[in-house]
Protein backbone atom coordinates (compact mmCIF):
# COMPACT_ATOMS: atom_id res chain seq x y z
CA UNK A 1 0.00 0.00 0.00
CA UNK A 2 1.34 3.66 -0.88
CA UNK A 3 1.17 5.74 2.21
CA UNK A 4 -0.54 9.05 2.20
CA UNK A 5 2.01 12.25 1.41
CA UNK A 6 1.96 15.73 1.74
CA UNK A 7 4.45 17.69 -0.21
CA UNK A 8 4.11 21.19 0.89
CA UNK A 9 4.30 23.42 -1.87
CA UNK A 10 5.41 27.22 -1.25
CA UNK A 11 3.56 29.45 0.87
CA UNK A 12 2.26 31.92 -1.50
CA UNK A 13 -0.04 29.26 -3.40
CA UNK A 14 -2.45 28.75 -0.87
CA UNK A 15 -3.48 32.24 -1.16
CA UNK A 16 -4.45 30.97 -5.27
CA UNK A 17 -7.18 29.68 -6.12
CA UNK A 18 -7.20 27.32 -9.04
CA UNK A 19 -8.28 28.90 -12.68
CA UNK A 20 -12.30 27.80 -13.06
CA UNK A 21 -12.86 28.11 -16.99
CA UNK A 22 -16.09 28.54 -18.29
CA UNK A 23 -18.31 26.07 -19.38
CA UNK A 24 -18.00 24.47 -23.00
CA UNK A 25 -20.56 24.71 -25.21
CA UNK A 26 -20.62 20.34 -24.83
CA UNK A 27 -20.82 20.30 -21.77
CA UNK A 28 -24.26 23.02 -21.27
CA UNK A 29 -25.62 20.83 -24.49
CA UNK A 30 -25.09 17.59 -22.30
CA UNK A 31 -26.21 19.47 -18.84
CA UNK A 32 -29.61 20.82 -19.85
CA UNK A 33 -30.30 18.52 -22.73
CA UNK A 34 -30.34 20.81 -25.37
CA UNK A 35 -29.15 21.00 -29.25
CA UNK A 36 -28.15 24.40 -29.86
CA UNK A 37 -26.01 26.68 -27.51
CA UNK A 38 -24.37 29.49 -28.11
CA UNK A 39 -21.18 31.07 -25.96
CA UNK A 40 -20.96 35.11 -25.18
CA UNK A 41 -18.62 34.37 -22.43
CA UNK A 42 -15.54 34.33 -23.21
CA UNK A 43 -14.78 37.62 -25.81
CA UNK A 44 -14.17 34.99 -28.55
CA UNK A 45 -14.61 36.28 -32.62
CA UNK A 46 -17.27 34.41 -33.52
CA UNK A 47 -16.10 34.35 -37.34
CA UNK A 48 -13.53 31.99 -36.18
CA UNK A 49 -10.23 31.97 -37.63
CA UNK A 50 -9.39 33.57 -41.23
CA UNK A 51 -9.43 30.64 -43.70
CA UNK A 52 -5.90 31.57 -44.92
CA UNK A 53 -4.96 30.43 -41.63
CA UNK A 54 -6.44 27.32 -41.68
CA UNK A 55 -4.65 27.24 -45.01
CA UNK A 56 -1.30 27.78 -43.55
CA UNK A 57 -1.63 25.57 -40.80
CA UNK A 58 -2.40 22.58 -42.71
CA UNK A 59 0.52 23.32 -45.17
CA UNK A 60 2.89 23.35 -42.12
CA UNK A 61 1.53 19.58 -40.21
CA UNK A 62 4.49 18.00 -42.44
CA UNK A 63 6.99 19.44 -40.55
CA UNK A 64 5.85 19.08 -36.92
CA UNK A 65 9.08 16.90 -35.78
CA UNK A 66 11.03 19.98 -35.87
CA UNK A 67 11.16 22.23 -33.12
CA UNK A 68 9.79 25.70 -33.84
CA UNK A 69 11.56 28.58 -34.64
CA UNK A 70 12.63 30.63 -31.48
CA UNK A 71 11.28 34.18 -32.78
CA UNK A 72 8.64 35.08 -34.85
CA UNK A 73 9.47 36.90 -38.59
CA UNK A 74 8.63 40.89 -37.18
CA UNK A 75 11.36 43.25 -36.02
CA UNK A 76 13.03 41.63 -32.97
CA UNK A 77 14.63 43.01 -30.38
CA UNK A 78 11.72 45.23 -28.80
CA UNK A 79 9.29 41.87 -29.16
CA UNK A 80 8.85 39.10 -26.85
CA UNK A 81 6.50 36.21 -28.36
CA UNK A 82 4.48 34.32 -26.02
CA UNK A 83 2.13 31.17 -25.60
CA UNK A 84 -0.89 33.39 -25.55
CA UNK A 85 -0.77 36.93 -23.54
CA UNK A 86 -1.00 35.16 -20.34
CA UNK A 87 2.48 33.46 -20.62
CA UNK A 88 3.59 37.30 -21.31
CA UNK A 89 1.62 38.10 -17.68
CA UNK A 90 3.41 35.63 -15.95
CA UNK A 91 7.08 36.36 -17.51
CA UNK A 92 6.31 39.86 -16.22
CA UNK A 93 6.08 38.53 -12.75
CA UNK A 94 8.55 35.96 -12.88
CA UNK A 95 11.09 38.49 -13.91
CA UNK A 96 10.21 41.68 -11.86
CA UNK A 97 8.20 40.46 -8.82
CA UNK A 98 10.24 39.39 -5.70
CA UNK A 99 8.10 38.76 -2.50
CA UNK A 100 6.54 41.69 -0.85
CA UNK A 101 6.98 43.88 -4.36
CA UNK A 102 3.94 45.39 -4.79
CA UNK A 103 1.29 46.04 -8.47
CA UNK A 104 -0.57 48.40 -8.67
CA UNK A 105 -4.01 47.68 -10.73
CA UNK A 106 -7.69 49.68 -10.94
CA UNK A 107 -10.21 47.28 -10.34
CA UNK A 108 -12.28 45.55 -11.74
CA UNK A 109 -9.96 43.69 -14.36
CA UNK A 110 -8.15 40.80 -15.73
CA UNK A 111 -7.55 38.29 -13.27
CA UNK A 112 -4.39 37.35 -14.47
CA UNK A 113 -2.46 39.96 -13.30
CA UNK A 114 -3.46 39.28 -9.54
CA UNK A 115 -2.40 35.92 -10.42
CA UNK A 116 0.68 36.44 -11.46
CA UNK A 117 1.64 38.60 -8.18
CA UNK A 118 0.21 36.30 -6.04
CA UNK A 119 2.28 33.07 -7.53
CA UNK A 120 5.44 35.77 -6.58
CA UNK A 121 4.25 36.38 -3.11
CA UNK A 122 3.87 39.92 -4.34
CA UNK A 123 1.36 42.31 -3.04
CA UNK A 124 -1.51 43.64 -4.85
CA UNK A 125 -2.93 47.23 -4.54
CA UNK A 126 -5.99 48.15 -6.26
CA UNK A 127 -7.64 51.43 -6.98
CA UNK A 128 -11.13 51.43 -7.54
CA UNK A 129 -11.95 53.20 -11.00
CA UNK A 130 -14.61 56.61 -11.38
CA UNK A 131 -18.18 55.88 -11.76
CA UNK A 132 -18.11 55.84 -15.31
CA UNK A 133 -15.36 53.26 -14.61
CA UNK A 134 -12.94 55.99 -16.01
CA UNK A 135 -9.36 55.37 -15.21
CA UNK A 136 -8.27 57.84 -11.68
CA UNK A 137 -4.47 58.70 -12.81
CA UNK A 138 -3.93 60.87 -9.98
CA UNK A 139 -5.67 57.80 -7.42
CA UNK A 140 -2.93 55.11 -9.22
CA UNK A 141 -0.18 57.50 -8.77
CA UNK A 142 -0.82 57.62 -5.37
CA UNK A 143 -0.49 54.43 -4.97
CA UNK A 144 2.60 54.05 -5.78
CA UNK A 145 5.45 53.07 -3.39
CA UNK A 146 8.90 52.36 -2.58
CA UNK A 147 7.97 48.51 -3.06
CA UNK A 148 5.67 49.33 -6.33
CA UNK A 149 7.28 47.65 -9.68
CA UNK A 150 4.68 47.02 -12.25
CA UNK A 151 1.40 49.51 -12.82
CA UNK A 152 -1.16 47.42 -15.44
CA UNK A 153 -3.20 48.91 -16.92
CA UNK A 154 -5.90 46.91 -19.20
CA UNK A 155 -6.96 49.36 -22.36
CA UNK A 156 -10.04 48.64 -23.40
CA UNK A 157 -10.42 46.89 -20.08
CA UNK A 158 -11.42 43.70 -19.50
CA UNK A 159 -14.29 43.72 -18.06
CA UNK A 160 -15.77 46.86 -18.38
CA UNK A 161 -14.63 47.90 -21.87
CA UNK A 162 -13.75 51.33 -20.83
CA UNK A 163 -10.18 53.08 -22.13
CA UNK A 164 -7.17 54.89 -21.14
CA UNK A 165 -6.76 57.96 -23.25
CA UNK A 166 -3.52 58.62 -24.58
CA UNK A 167 -3.09 62.12 -23.01
CA UNK A 168 -3.39 59.86 -19.32
CA UNK A 169 -1.35 57.46 -20.01
CA UNK A 170 1.38 59.93 -21.50
CA UNK A 171 0.51 61.77 -17.96
CA UNK A 172 1.15 58.84 -16.01
CA UNK A 173 4.41 57.51 -17.68
CA UNK A 174 5.54 60.99 -17.57
CA UNK A 175 4.96 61.08 -14.02
CA UNK A 176 5.86 57.58 -13.23
CA UNK A 177 8.91 57.10 -10.55
CA UNK A 178 11.96 55.09 -11.96
CA UNK A 179 11.95 51.60 -10.65
CA UNK A 180 8.16 51.24 -12.35
CA UNK A 181 7.01 49.47 -15.40
CA UNK A 182 3.68 50.30 -17.02
CA UNK A 183 2.11 46.91 -18.73
CA UNK A 184 -0.26 48.18 -20.60
CA UNK A 185 -2.71 45.11 -22.04
CA UNK A 186 -4.14 46.35 -25.36
CA UNK A 187 -5.31 42.43 -25.92
CA UNK A 188 -9.12 44.42 -27.68
CA UNK A 189 -6.84 47.74 -28.95
CA UNK A 190 -8.12 46.00 -32.33
CA UNK A 191 -11.76 46.88 -31.42
CA UNK A 192 -10.84 50.77 -30.60
CA UNK A 193 -12.36 53.80 -32.06
CA UNK A 194 -12.15 56.76 -29.83
CA UNK A 195 -9.71 58.83 -31.40
CA UNK A 196 -7.76 59.37 -28.24
CA UNK A 197 -7.18 55.93 -28.16
CA UNK A 198 -3.71 54.67 -27.89
CA UNK A 199 -2.47 50.54 -28.39
CA UNK A 200 0.61 51.88 -26.32
CA UNK A 201 3.47 50.72 -28.99
CA UNK A 202 3.87 54.39 -30.17
CA UNK A 203 5.38 54.85 -26.34
CA UNK A 204 7.53 51.89 -26.24
CA UNK A 205 9.05 53.58 -29.62
CA UNK A 206 9.50 56.20 -27.63
CA UNK A 207 11.74 54.54 -25.21
CA UNK A 208 9.02 54.78 -22.29
CA UNK A 209 9.12 52.30 -19.35
CA UNK A 210 6.37 50.44 -21.01
CA UNK A 211 5.44 46.74 -22.15
CA UNK A 212 2.55 46.53 -24.53
CA UNK A 213 0.91 43.00 -24.44
CA UNK A 214 -0.75 41.89 -27.42
CA UNK A 215 -2.70 38.46 -28.30
CA UNK A 216 -3.74 36.51 -31.06
CA UNK A 217 -6.84 35.05 -29.07
CA UNK A 218 -9.30 38.03 -29.35
CA UNK A 219 -9.74 39.92 -32.86
CA UNK A 220 -7.63 36.77 -34.59
CA UNK A 221 -9.71 34.65 -33.74
CA UNK A 222 -7.07 31.93 -32.50
CA UNK A 223 -7.85 31.23 -28.78
CA UNK A 224 -6.84 27.65 -28.78
CA UNK A 225 -3.28 27.83 -30.70
CA UNK A 226 -2.24 30.16 -27.47
CA UNK A 227 0.49 33.18 -28.83
CA UNK A 228 0.51 36.39 -28.09
CA UNK A 229 3.67 38.86 -27.95
CA UNK A 230 4.74 42.16 -25.52
CA UNK A 231 6.94 44.53 -26.99
CA UNK A 232 8.67 46.72 -25.07
CA UNK A 233 12.60 48.52 -25.14
CA UNK A 234 15.11 46.37 -25.92
CA UNK A 235 16.42 45.87 -22.23
CA UNK A 236 12.82 45.22 -20.55
CA UNK A 237 13.07 42.48 -23.72
CA UNK A 238 15.83 41.19 -22.61
CA UNK A 239 15.49 40.46 -18.54
CA UNK A 240 11.93 39.24 -19.73
CA UNK A 241 13.91 36.39 -21.98
CA UNK A 242 15.76 35.01 -19.11
CA UNK A 243 12.82 33.50 -17.84
CA UNK A 244 11.23 32.00 -21.06
CA UNK A 245 11.43 28.69 -21.75
CA UNK A 246 13.14 28.28 -25.80
CA UNK A 247 10.57 26.84 -27.27
CA UNK A 248 7.36 28.33 -25.63
CA UNK A 249 5.12 29.72 -28.70
CA UNK A 250 4.61 26.38 -30.77
CA UNK A 251 5.27 26.09 -34.60
CA UNK A 252 1.77 25.72 -35.69
CA UNK A 253 0.90 28.87 -33.69
CA UNK A 254 3.59 30.96 -35.52
CA UNK A 255 2.39 29.41 -38.71
CA UNK A 256 -0.80 30.88 -37.78
CA UNK A 257 0.14 34.00 -36.08
CA UNK A 258 1.90 34.99 -39.50
CA UNK A 259 -0.97 34.45 -41.79
CA UNK A 260 -2.94 36.24 -39.27
CA UNK A 261 -1.64 38.94 -39.39
CA UNK A 262 -1.29 38.96 -43.45
CA UNK A 263 -5.09 38.54 -43.87
CA UNK A 264 -6.19 42.04 -44.10
CA UNK A 265 -9.85 41.38 -45.02
CA UNK A 266 -10.60 38.69 -42.20
CA UNK A 267 -9.34 41.85 -39.75
CA UNK A 268 -11.85 44.22 -41.34
CA UNK A 269 -14.54 42.12 -41.62
CA UNK A 270 -14.20 41.04 -38.17
CA UNK A 271 -14.53 44.55 -36.96
CA UNK A 272 -17.62 45.09 -39.12
CA UNK A 273 -19.01 42.15 -37.44
CA UNK A 274 -18.51 43.61 -33.68
CA UNK A 275 -19.38 47.18 -34.73
CA UNK A 276 -22.82 45.79 -35.78
CA UNK A 277 -22.88 43.29 -33.23
CA UNK A 278 -22.51 46.19 -30.51
CA UNK A 279 -25.34 48.33 -32.27
CA UNK A 280 -27.93 45.39 -31.90
CA UNK A 281 -26.59 44.90 -28.27
CA UNK A 282 -26.78 48.44 -27.16
CA UNK A 283 -30.50 48.99 -28.90
CA UNK A 284 -32.13 45.61 -27.10
CA UNK A 285 -30.46 46.75 -23.85
CA UNK A 286 -31.86 49.98 -24.31
CA UNK A 287 -35.20 48.19 -24.97
CA UNK A 288 -35.32 46.27 -22.19
CA UNK A 289 -34.09 49.22 -19.93
CA UNK A 290 -31.02 47.24 -18.74
CA UNK A 291 -27.91 49.98 -18.04
CA UNK A 292 -24.60 49.18 -19.60
CA UNK A 293 -21.22 50.87 -20.18
CA UNK A 294 -20.02 51.54 -23.44
CA UNK A 295 -18.02 49.22 -24.81
CA UNK A 296 -14.71 49.64 -27.06
CA UNK A 297 -14.14 46.05 -26.83
CA UNK A 298 -15.88 43.12 -28.33
CA UNK A 299 -17.88 42.43 -25.44
CA UNK A 300 -20.30 44.90 -23.22
CA UNK A 301 -20.82 44.91 -19.06
CA UNK A 302 -24.47 45.94 -18.09
CA UNK A 303 -26.13 46.01 -14.90
CA UNK A 304 -28.66 44.12 -14.93
CA UNK A 305 -29.72 44.53 -11.43
CA UNK A 306 -29.92 42.28 -8.19
CA UNK A 307 -31.14 39.39 -9.99
CA UNK A 308 -28.04 38.68 -12.10
CA UNK A 309 -27.50 35.27 -10.84
CA UNK A 310 -30.82 34.38 -11.45
CA UNK A 311 -30.74 35.67 -14.92
CA UNK A 312 -27.38 34.10 -15.24
CA UNK A 313 -28.42 31.12 -14.63
CA UNK A 314 -31.64 31.10 -16.42
CA UNK A 315 -29.83 32.01 -19.32
CA UNK A 316 -27.16 29.09 -19.21
CA UNK A 317 -30.26 26.33 -18.71
CA UNK A 318 -31.94 27.83 -22.18
CA UNK A 319 -28.45 27.82 -23.78
CA UNK A 320 -26.55 30.93 -23.39
CA UNK A 321 -23.42 31.22 -21.92
CA UNK A 322 -22.49 34.93 -20.44
CA UNK A 323 -20.29 35.65 -17.86
CA UNK A 324 -21.52 36.33 -14.52
CA UNK A 325 -19.86 39.64 -12.81
CA UNK A 326 -19.45 38.60 -8.72
CA UNK A 327 -16.19 37.08 -10.40
CA UNK A 328 -15.09 40.59 -11.17
CA UNK A 329 -16.80 41.66 -7.84
CA UNK A 330 -20.24 42.99 -9.57
CA UNK A 331 -22.60 40.66 -8.56
CA UNK A 332 -25.39 42.63 -10.48
CA UNK A 333 -23.67 42.91 -13.65
CA UNK A 334 -23.18 40.06 -16.66
CA UNK A 335 -20.26 40.36 -19.20
CA UNK A 336 -22.02 39.96 -22.38
CA UNK A 337 -19.12 39.10 -25.61
CA UNK A 338 -20.90 40.46 -28.91
CA UNK A 339 -21.77 37.56 -30.56
CA UNK A 340 -22.26 37.27 -34.36
CA UNK A 341 -25.85 38.73 -35.60
CA UNK A 342 -27.59 35.82 -35.30
CA UNK A 343 -26.23 34.52 -32.12
CA UNK A 344 -26.73 38.38 -30.19
CA UNK A 345 -30.44 37.62 -31.53
CA UNK A 346 -30.87 34.38 -29.67
CA UNK A 347 -29.30 36.00 -26.68
CA UNK A 348 -31.93 38.63 -26.83
CA UNK A 349 -34.75 37.18 -27.13
CA UNK A 350 -33.89 34.59 -24.36
CA UNK A 351 -33.11 37.62 -21.96
CA UNK A 352 -36.67 39.11 -23.14
CA UNK A 353 -37.97 35.83 -22.14
CA UNK A 354 -36.09 35.80 -19.12
CA UNK A 355 -36.69 39.11 -17.48
CA UNK A 356 -40.35 39.99 -18.10
CA UNK A 357 -41.94 36.37 -18.04
C1 LIG B 1 -7.91 37.40 -23.49
C2 LIG B 1 -7.06 38.35 -22.76
C3 LIG B 1 -5.66 38.27 -22.75
C4 LIG B 1 -4.81 37.23 -23.39
O1 LIG B 1 -5.37 36.04 -23.61
P1 LIG B 1 -4.50 34.86 -24.24
O2 LIG B 1 -5.53 33.95 -24.78
O3 LIG B 1 -3.68 34.30 -23.14
O4 LIG B 1 -3.64 35.47 -25.31
C5 LIG B 1 -4.94 39.23 -22.09
N1 LIG B 1 -5.55 40.24 -21.46
C6 LIG B 1 -6.87 40.35 -21.45
C7 LIG B 1 -7.47 41.50 -20.76
C8 LIG B 1 -7.67 39.41 -22.07
O5 LIG B 1 -9.00 39.54 -22.00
Amino acid sequence: MIQKFDVKSRETLDKIKTYIPGMPIWEVKKLYGLSSVVKLASNENPLGPSPKVIQAIHSSLAELHRYPDSKLDLSQNQLIVTNGGDELIKLLSETFLEPEDEIVLPSPTFSEYEFGADLMGAVIKSVPFDDEYRFDISAILSALSERTKLVYICSPNNPTGTYLPREDLKRLLDQLPDGILVVLDSAYSHYATAEDFTNGVEFVRLGYPIVVLQTFSKIYALAGIRVGFGAAPENVIQKILKVKEPFNVNALAQVAATAALEDHEHFQKSLLENSIGREQLYKAFEELRIPFTESMANFILAEVGPNAELIYNALLKRGVIVRYGATFGLPNHIRFSIGAVRENEFLIQTLREVMYS
